[in-house]
C-alpha cells in the first residue's frame, strides 16, 4: 500500500504505564500516577451528580453547534461566541491547525523541547520542522524562534506554560513577540495549564486576539477542570481564522456528554480554585524539596515539575515504580537526566518524596 513515506521513520504515542498494570507486575497495593498531569483532585462534584440525574438522549448526534457550553465559554471568556472552535481535547486542535495549514513546502518553528504532538503531526503533512533549542532556564528562545521563521512559516507553537519544563514566558514578552512575528504565520499560543498559573503579572491572551490576527489562543478542560477523560480542548481566534479552521473539523467531533460535562465544571469556579490553591502549596514544596537535596528543578506554573534524577531517567522511572509512583521518563521527552512528575495530593507527594529518598541513597 502507498503509506506516507514518513510514517516508516514515526512510533504511535506512547502513553504511560496504567495502575492496574503497575500494580500486577509489582505486586503493589497502592500505585500513583504521577504521569499524565491529570488533576489528583478530580474534577467538580456537579459533574458526576449531573452524569447520573440528567445524561439521556444517547441516540441522538450531539448539538453541532455546541450552542450550550459556547454561550457559556463566551461569556466566561468575554469573546464571541463565533470565535471559539470546540476539539476533541486540545489534541485535535493541534491536528486540525495542522491539517489546515501545513504541506510540503511550508515549516513550522517550535521549541525543543515542548508538547510532542506539534512535531509529529507536521511530519505527517510534510512540513518542514525548525525546532529551536530552549534557554539554559528552559524558557522558549523568541529570538530564536524570530530567527527560524520566514515567509514559508506556516505555524509558531507557543506553549506556555510550557509542556514538560514547566517555564511561563511573561505576557510582555508574548506581546513583544507578536508584534515581531510575520505576520502571514499562524501563531499557537497552548495554554493547556493556563489555569494553574499563580504568577500575578500573567495577562488573559484571549483579550489579544483582536490585537493580533494570526493569533490563537488553546485551552483544554484536560487539566485543572479534571476532565481528561472526557476529550475537549478549544480554540479561540478570530472569525476570518475560524471560518478556515471549521472546514476541516470533523462533523460532530466533540460527544454530548463531554459538552454537557464541560458546562457544568465551567460552572464550578470554586472547585477549579480550589485545586488551583492546593497545587500551588504542593508545588512549592517540590521546589523545597529540589533545593533541600541540590537536585536541579525548572521553574513551574503547572501542576507538573520536571526534576533532575541521579541516575538514567528509565532507570529512576523503574525504581519509582517499584515503590508505587508512575513518572514519566525525561528520555522520553527530550530531557535525559529528568523526569516529570504530576504534582499530587499532600499525601501522594509526601510518599513521593520518600520514595524519592531511596533514590538519593542509592546513588
Ligand atoms: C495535555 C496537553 C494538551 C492536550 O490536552 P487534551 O485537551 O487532553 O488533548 C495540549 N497541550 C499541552 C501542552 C498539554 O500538556
Amino acid at each position: 500500500m502507498n503509506w506516507k513515506p514518513i510514517l516508516s521513520t514515526m512510533k504511535p504515542y506512547t502513553p504511560g504505564r496504567s495502575i492496574a498494570e503497575v500494580k500486577r507486575t509489582y505486586g503493589l497495593q497502592e500505585v500513583n500516577k504521577l504521569a499524565s498531569n491529570e488533576n489528583p483532585y478530580g474534577s467538580s462534584p456537579a459533574v458526576a451528580e449531573y452524569l447520573r440525574s440528567k445524561a439521556d438522549q444517547f441516540e441522538m448526534y450531539p448539538d453541532a453547534f455546541t450552542a450550550g457550553l459556547r454561550t457559556k465559554l463566551a461569556e466566561f471568556h468575554q469573546v464571541d461566541p463565533m470565535e471559539i472552535l470546540f476539539g476533541n481535547g486540545s489534541d485535535e486542535m493541534v491536528t486540525m491547525i495542522s491539517r489546515a495549514l501545513l504541506q510540503p513546502g511550508t515549516n513550522t518553528v517550535m521549541a525543543s523541547v515542548t508538547f510532542p504532538q506539534y512535531a509529529h503531526n507536521a511530519k505527517i503533512e510534510g512540513a518542514e520542522i525548525r525546532q529551536v533549542p530552549m534557554l539554559d532556564n528552559g524558557d522558549h528562545d523568541l529570538e530564536g524562534f524570530l530567527k527560524a521563521a520566514d515567509d514559508h512559516t506556516a505555524i509558531i507553537w507557543v506553549c506556555n506554560p510550557n509542556n514538560p519544563t514547566g517555564n511561563l514566558l511573561s505576557s510582555k514578552k508574548i506581546k513583544d513577540f507578536l508584534d515581531q512575528a510575520p505576520k502571514t504565520a499562524l501563531v499557537v499560543l497552548d495554554e493547556a495549564y493556563f489555569e494553574y498559573v499563580t504568577d500575578p503579572g500573567q495577562e488573559d491572551a484571549m483579550n489579544w486576539i483582536h490585537d493580533y490576527d494570526n493569533l490563537i489562543v488553546l485551552r483544554t478542560f484536560s487539566k485543572a477542570y479534571g476532565l481528561a477523560s472526557f476529550r475537549l480542548g478549544y480554540g479561540v481566534t478570530n472569525k476570518a481564522n475560524m471560518a478556515e479552521l471549521n472546514k476541516v473539523r470533523n462533523p460532530f467531533n466533540n460527544n454530548s456528554l463531554a459538552l454537557a460535562a464541560a458546562e457544568v465544571a465551567l460552572g464550578d469556579q470554586q472547585f477549579l480554585q480550589d485545586c488551583v490553591k492546593k497545587n500551588h502549596t504542593e508545588r512549592k514544596r517540590y521546589v523545597d524539596y529540589a533545593e533541600k537535596n541540590s537536585i536541579a528543578i525548572y521553574p513551574s506554573e503547572t501542576n507538573f515539575v520536571l526534576i533532575e534524577v541521579p541516575m538514567d531517567s528509565d532507570e529512576a522511572c523503574e525504581k519509582l515504580l517499584q515503590h508505587g509512583f508512575i513518572v514519566r521518563s525525561g528520555n522520553l521527552l527530550g530531557t535525559p537526566g529528568y523526569v516529570r512528575v504530576t504534582i499530587g495530593t499532600e499525601q501522594q507527594n509526601t510518599d513521593f518524596f520518600k520514595a524519592f529518598d531511596q533514590l538519593l541513597i542509592t546513588e
